[in-house]
């Protein structure tokens, strides 16, 4: 589903990714692990054009989609996008976050989308939240709301940025029960993440990334128990 062949980015002088070819199944689940600062994010945000490459191509079903960028707004439906921080919209009550896009951006009517809306809030187990505003909730909820909310485009593929980096441990546990329920949705999933567990239970794929280059693609059984470079033996020393 995703071919990503010599991928390059670079701010400036700082090169970030340097040549990463990978490709993503349809349905997988990959999880994107490494240490801080080994672009592991800028990844991410190329997949969906938050970041333009500076060279090499990333086709989405065959299409390239670093060649057209007209077709940004649709490349951005069909890959939604949770970020560490929420991004939720305060002055907005949650059911006014589910429904701003696919009424703005699909042109669903506002009776479709609100059913839609109720739908994905009672999926993530916050149907009784949808009328308060994101600063009555926890960062749990907040996030499981985010989720819902990238759900309600209908994506064919979801791009989660260290989900659960910024929640109360206490927390945690409920976002990645969410996001494990998807998983066996079968949706396509590429998940950063630091949360080790998830990455051996859930993903079909581990991506380690370090200093910007796509040190290891491999099985998370291959990963955990026989990581094939020093960098990921040392890194997952300090994880586990
Ligand atoms: P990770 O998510 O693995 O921590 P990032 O992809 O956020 O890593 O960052 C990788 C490197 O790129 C870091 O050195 C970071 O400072 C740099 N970087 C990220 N975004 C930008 C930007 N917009 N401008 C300049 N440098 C950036
Ligand atoms: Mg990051």
């Amino acid at each position: 589903m995703i071919n990503i062949e010599n991928l390059h980015k670079s701010f400036g002088k700082l090169e970030v990714l340097k040549d990463i070819s990978t490709t993503i199944e349809k349905g997988q689940v990959v999880a994107v692990i490494g240490p801080s600062g080994s672009g592991k994010s800028t990844f991410l945000r190329c997949m969906n054009l938050l970041e333009t490459p500076t060279q090499g191509r990333i086709l989405i079903n065959g299409r390239d989609i670093t060649a057209d960028r007209k077709e940004i707004n649709e490349i951005r439906q069909n890959v939604g996008m949770v970020f560490q921080h929420f991004h939720l919209f305060p002055h907005m009550t949650v059911l006014q976050n589910m429904i701003f896009a696919p009424m703005k951006i699909k042109k669903l009517s506002k009776e479709e989308a609100v059913n839609k809306a109720m739908e994905l809030l009672k999926r993530v187990g916050l149907a009784d939240k949808a009328d308060v505003y994101p600063n009555r909730l926890s960062g749990g909820q907040k996030q499981r709301v985010a989720i819902a909310r990238a759900l309600a485009m209908e994506p064919e593929m979801l791009l989660f940025d260290e989900p659960t980096s910024a929640l109360d441990p206490e927390m945690v546990k409920e976002v990645l029960e969410v996001m494990k329920d998807l998983a066996l949705s079968g949706i396509t999933m590429v998940v950063v993440t630091h949360e080790m567990g998830f990455a051996r239970e859930v993903a079909d794929r581990i991506c380690f990334l370090d200093g910007g280059r796509l040190v290891e693609d491999a099985s998370p059984e291959e990963f955990f128990t026989a990581p094939k470079s020093e960098r990921a033996r040392q890194f997952l020393e300090k994880m586990l």
